[in-house]
């Protein structure tokens, strides 16, 4: 396959984390590649991500293989950016609420299992471990702490990434309006965008986020989506000594950049309201009710106030895997649709630019091709998240 494949130019559509980071990977292997995005760079999922870097708790071996190769990316390029305020290893820290569905013990002893590094610590002990929590708010069963863990401000990486990849000769184009892949005789020819531009390419990487399923559904293909509406809520900077991710049975919290916070949670995205045509409506108590969440499990309960907030796909497969590589139906027509895309960012981009590249499927990826919905009865799941 790799004699007989050929790729000098490639069309990657889409300017999240997934399409920038394969563009410069495809750049830094010398294929002349154009990133096409139908609004500002990061406007999607990447723009308004928790983007915790882990592999805590349960999910397939392979899965959980790609995520630790993922993470290591990140530590390498920690080591050459060690000051960067964008991406930082300080850990995270997860507890259950106090009820049947807590898991603490045994997802500590699964993750032990792996190798994973993890300490189970009761609410006394998690001030000598990690710094700005209330241990009061910390369940009888005790927290997990994950010093491995760390989190990534994706529109700073994007921004890094975008300028090395026009300084080795990429092009980008961004306001292009919505793109729709060509296909004839069975295989990608390029792109053309709603602004009337047309780019001829030998094969095309689809990265756009929550919309994959539905643009490869025009070419016949199928992929299975679970993709639900997230809100990401970012506070106004606040002065506290907290370092980690927190994993909470009502909030999730990351630092930012900037000395602010950035918060999530499950309850807090299903309050969402989408309107019939197609736009959200956040309640304002939905806000209120996760800043008061994030200060009730941070030490002194500081006063948090809102500085801004993103809503939107938060895109996930059907079956909660990954879906990397080309459609096995339409050569040269590749796709990247996953959650976890903060944690899998690097490598996806590196392994996918060298599948199209080169033609070689990478074994770390086998599991997670698009084909195996085609293959597949519609709603089967295959694993938990
Ligand atoms: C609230 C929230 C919390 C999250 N938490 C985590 C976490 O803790 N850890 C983690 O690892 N991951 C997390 N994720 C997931 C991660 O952020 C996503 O998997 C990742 O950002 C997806 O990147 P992407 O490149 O696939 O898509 P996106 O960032 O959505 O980018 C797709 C791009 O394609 C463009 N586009 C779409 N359609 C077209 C078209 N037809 N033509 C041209 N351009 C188009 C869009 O404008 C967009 O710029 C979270 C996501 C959300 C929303």
């Amino acid at each position: 396959m790799a004699a007989s494949h050929q790729v000098s130019k490639v069309v990657v559509v889409g300017g999240g984390i997934f399409g920038v980071s394969s563009a410069v990977h495809l750049a830094r292997l010398g294929i002349e590649t154009v990133l096409v995005n139908d609004g500002p760079l990061a406007k999607g999922a990447s723009g308004r991500s928790l983007a915790w870097i882990n592999s805590a708790r349960r999910r397939s071996a392979e899965y959980h293989r790609l995520r630790m190769i993922g993470i290591d990316r990140y530590r390498s390029l920690s080591a050459r950016c060690p000051d960067a305020a964008w991406l930082r290893f300080d850990g995270g820290l997860t507890w259950d609420a106090d009820d049947a569905s807590n898991e603490i013990a045994d997802v500590f002893a699964h993750e032990k299992r792996l190798g994973y590094d993890a300490q189970h610590l009761s609410a006394d002990a998690i001030r000598l471990v990690t710094p700005g929590v209330c241990a009061s708010a910390v369940t009888p069963q005790g927290a997990i702490f994950n010093a491995g863990e760390g989190w990534v401000d994706l529109p700073s990486l994007i921004e890094i990434l975008i300028a090395e990849f026009v300084e080795r000769g990429g092009q980008v184009v961004t306001e292009a309006g919505s793109a729709t892949v060509t296909v004839a005789n069975g295989r990608a020819t390029g792109v053309t965008t709603t602004s009337g531009i047309s780019f001829a390419a030998n094969a095309v990487l689809l990265a756009t986020g929550a919309d994959v399923p539905r643009m490869v559904a025009v070419a016949g293909q199928r992929i299975a989506d679970g993709t639900p509406i997230a809100l990401l809520v970012r506070t106004k900077p606040v002065d506290l000594p907290l370092r980690a991710v927190l994993n909470t049975p009502r909030v999730a919290i990351r630092p930012t950049p900037d000395g602010a916070l950035a918060l999530d949670s499950a309850w807090s995205e299903k309050e969402v309201v989408v309107n019939p045509d197609g736009t959200y409506r956040v309640k304002a108590s939905t806000i209120q009710g996760l800043l008061d969440e994030a200060s009730n499990v941070l030490d002194g309960h500081p006063k948090l106030e809102l500085e801004s907030y993103g809503v939107g796909p938060k895109p996930i497969p059907g079956d909660g895997e990954p879906v990397f590589g080309q459609l096995r139906e339409i050569e040269g027509y590749y796709v990247a649709f996953s959650h976890s895309g903060a944690t899998l960012g690097l490598i996806a981009g590196e392994l996918l630019a060298t599948e199209i590249a080169t033609g070689t499927e990478h074994p770390l990826l086998a599991s997670f091709r698009p084909s195996r919905f085609s293959l597949q009865p519609a709603n089967s799941p295959r694993n938990g998240m």
